[in-house]
């Protein structure tokens, strides 16, 4: 038998540098937690489980160097994923062939796939 136990979240700290990131705070947004097993032949260990959280100040400390960031497109609309919110198509994309205002993978009535 489970026992349901409530927990209050209130945020986390980071286990490098010990900021704290109260739940409501932009910190805690950008929070990164790592939680998982590691696998066969982990240099943590097999089967061991790897658990962190780090502030975004960490993260650019340790990782900056080798992350990649960049800038949303100005035309690419945040979120909006349905055809008629998309924008204009423009170049060549790896999906543009099947891509259609209908939706990916749109074929004509003589089961051709539209390529236009
Ligand atoms: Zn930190």
């Amino acid at each position: 038998m489970y026992q349901i136990e409530n927990h209050r979240h209130e945020g986390c700290t980071c286990d490098r540098c010990g900021r704290s990131m109260p739940v409501n705070s932009y910190e805690y947004q950008e929070h990164l937690c790592i939680d998982y097993h590691a696998g066969y032949e982990s240099v943590f260990g097999d089967g061991n489980i790897v658990e962190g959280q780090f502030c975004q100040h960490c993260i650019l400390a340790c990782l900056g160097e080798w992350l990649r960031v960049r800038e949303v497109p100005e035309r690419a609309p945040k979120g909006a994923y349905q055809a008629h919110q998309r924008p204009p198509k423009r170049g060549i994309s790896l999906l543009s062939k099947y891509d259609t205002d209908e939706g990916v993978g749109h074929t004509n009535n003589d089961n051709r796939t539209d390529f236009d």
